[in-house]
């Protein structure tokens, strides 16, 4: 059981909740995390239980980047809206850093969701279930 966060924005929550019923059934099997509204409305319409954090503006980037930072995130479907200024833009680009600091699987568009859930379904992100029976303690 992997653990596995969605985040969009605004313009892209029409295109989360169709990509997350079209592979209800993988993602069926692992723990899942969200932002706020993206959640609520991912809930809304499929069976799958979804630990909502606070809304992206509010600070869920920042939540969802906790668990990042401590490698505990797997794997991140992160529809970012590029054509949009945000006001959370430093907590976006500080979760996306945090992704790369620890190796994580993280898709900003569509065609990459594809490509990761097509592999996780494969099985080819068993390697994260080591990375938790291995890891060290938190570093101080
Ligand atoms: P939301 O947050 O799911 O609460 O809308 C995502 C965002 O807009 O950053």
């Amino acid at each position: 059981m992997l653990k596995i966060a969605f985040i969009a924005h605004d313009r892209k929550k029409d295109e989360i909740v169709n990509f997350v019923i079209a592979y209800e059934q993988v993602f069926k099997g692992h723990h899942l995390y969200s932002t706020g509204t993206t959640g609520l409305r991912i809930m809304e319409q499929t069976e799958l239980d979804i630990h909502r954090f606070m809304s992206g503006p509010l600070g869920g980037d920042q939540q969802i980047g906790a668990l990042v930072a401590q490698n505990e995130m797997d794997l991140i479907v992160f529809l970012r809206d590029p054509l949009m200024a945000q006001p959370h833009e430093p907590d976006i680009i500080a979760l996306l850093r945090l992704c790369d600091v620890q190796g994580i699987p993280v898709a900003t568009n569509i065609a990459t969701a594809e490509i990761l859930v097509k592999a996780l379904g494969r099985g080819d992100f068993a390697w994260r279930e080591l990375v938790h029976k291995y890891k060290p303690g938190v570093e101080e």
